[in-house]
């Protein structure tokens, strides 16, 4: 730490990004009457990756205020979400009215520039400032407070200071790739190839608006519905496999395509609407998510897949916990507190549970038993609330999720569920 600098901090809490991790976490504290400044680098709308939300956002929309402008932005409604075998054979249909620990019916499906620029609006509505074209490039922590210093678009740069600094710099991980305390999970280096489409057949009527997932033997598939003529369709698999396949994404895309009847039976008129994207090693955890003056939420603290889309739940439901903890520590105007702590064991446990249906969902065992549900117990409508965005898992849930595992991890040794041929 330096010298403790003369004056001081001008703003209670700078936030690096302004994605929905930094939007919320900017709300709450504005809302609460803290000074806050948002840093952003890009210039919104931008386009962004992760459209597909789950029912249990709708929490964090209401705390946020923001719910009526959400529901009234004209995103596509989504009830429901589909599993298919890649070669069309069989598939099951999560319907989240029907899960019977299951709070909320429904979700939506966004285009991320309309939506995070509706959550960034809206933190400035609420008393932030917004810097857009603003990217960090270093930040100081000193005794009293954190230096922040930034490039606007014309090349010019700027120090701001603060008595707390939240990194919500999404995969850019800003702070903690400074701190090199990223680790990846071992085992788990993936590529996802993705693009908008028109003309995908997606499910109509009771079905409309259903993401789609398609397990392949090796990878998966997401076709997410953005309106009545895109949608948004990825393939995600081993970084290693694509390497070696030694071919273009586009190519890799278009023949993973080809071999999966789930999706070339609904890819018969589709077109691409703009250059295909790729992303690498977005699965990985800081092994720090707090320090003296320093909070990281969103993807800034870790994200680990995007296949039960969990990623935006996540982050706003960080956003929020973490904004409630700076809010506290700049009330006892400490730099470091134990309810900081308790926000980084917190975050953890959310993400471990969403972690174990990640990892088993690659195993063979796992997705017999997942592709032939039996809602004995309930335990479908166990899985059907996690899967929905619930992280406060009653008891109820708890036991239910454990013997769903249970017989999962059996399935290994004795078949509890059918052999069928996974892809
Ligand atoms: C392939 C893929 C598919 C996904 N699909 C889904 C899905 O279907 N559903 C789902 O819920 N999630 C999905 N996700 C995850 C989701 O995209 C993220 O979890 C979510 O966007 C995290 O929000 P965030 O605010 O933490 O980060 P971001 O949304 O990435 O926002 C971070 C912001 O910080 C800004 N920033 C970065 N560096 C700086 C800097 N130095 N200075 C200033 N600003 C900076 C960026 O410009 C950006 O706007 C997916 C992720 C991937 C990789």
């Amino acid at each position: 730490m330096s010298a403790v600098p003369s004056s001081p901090p001008v703003w209670d809490v700078i936030v690096i990004g302004g994605g929905p991790a930094g939007s919320t976490a900017a709300t709450m504290l504005a809302k609460s009457g803290k000074r806050v400044l948002v840093l952003e680098k890009s210039k919104f709308p931008r386009f962004h990756i992760g459209e597909s939300l789950l029912p249990y956002n709708r929490r964090i929309f209401e705390e946020l205020g923001v719910w009526e402008k959400v529901s009234t932005a004209g995103f596509m409604v989504k009830r429901g979400a589909q599993f298919w075998m890649g070669d069309g054979s069989r598939h099951n249909r999560l319907d989240f009215s029907k899960g019977s620990f299951t709070d909320y019916p429904e979700s939506i499906q966004v285009e991320r520039a309309t939506f995070d620029k509706i959550l960034l609006d809206h933190s400035r509505e609420a008393g932030a400032e917004v810097r857009e074209e603003c990217t960090v490039q270093r930040h100081v922590v000193e005794d009293a407070g954190v230096s922040v210093s930034y490039r606007n678009a014309a090349g010019e740069e700027t120090t701001e200071r603060a008595s707390f600094l939240m990194d919500a710099s999404g995969l850019g991980n800003l702070t903690a790739n400074h701190a090199s305390l990223r680790d990846y999970y071992s085992g788990h280096k993936k590529i996802a190839i993705y693009n908008h489409f028109t003309a995908v057949d997606m499910p109509q009527d009771g079905e409309k608006g259903d993401i789609i997932i398609v397990r392949r033997e090796n990878s998966w598939f997401w076709l997410i519905p953005l309106d009545d003529q895109r949608t948004s369709v990825g393939l995600v698999m081993d970084k290693e496999d694509f390497q070696s396949l030694a071919r273009k994404p586009d190519e890799v895309f278009h023949d993973a395509v080809k071999t999966s009847k789930a999706v070339a039976d609904r890819f018969n008129n589709a077109r691409s609407t703009m250059p295909m994207q790729v992303a690498v090693d977005f699965s990985y955890k800081n092994q720090a998510l707090v320090s003296p003056r320093v909070v990281r939420v969103g993807d800034a603290s870790g994200f680990i897949d995007p296949i039960f889309s969990s990623g935006v739940m996540l982050a706003m439901s960080s956003g929020r916990e973490g904004a409630r903890v700076v809010n506290e520590a700049l009330q006892k105007n400490q730099a470091m507190t134990p309810a900081m702590r308790s926000y980084e064991k917190r975050t953890w446990k959310n993400v471990g549970i969403y972690w174990e249906f990640i990892e088993n969902f690659y195993k063979l065992h796992f997705a017999q038993i997942f592709f032939q549900p039996v809602n004995k117990y309930r335990m479908v409508c166990a899985i059907n609330s996690v899967l929905a965005g619930r992280t406060d898992l009653t008891l109820a849930i708890r036991w239910r999720l454990r013997v769903f595992f249970f017989l999962a991890w059996l399935n290994q040794y004795i078949p509890v569920a059918q052999r069928i041929r996974i892809g």
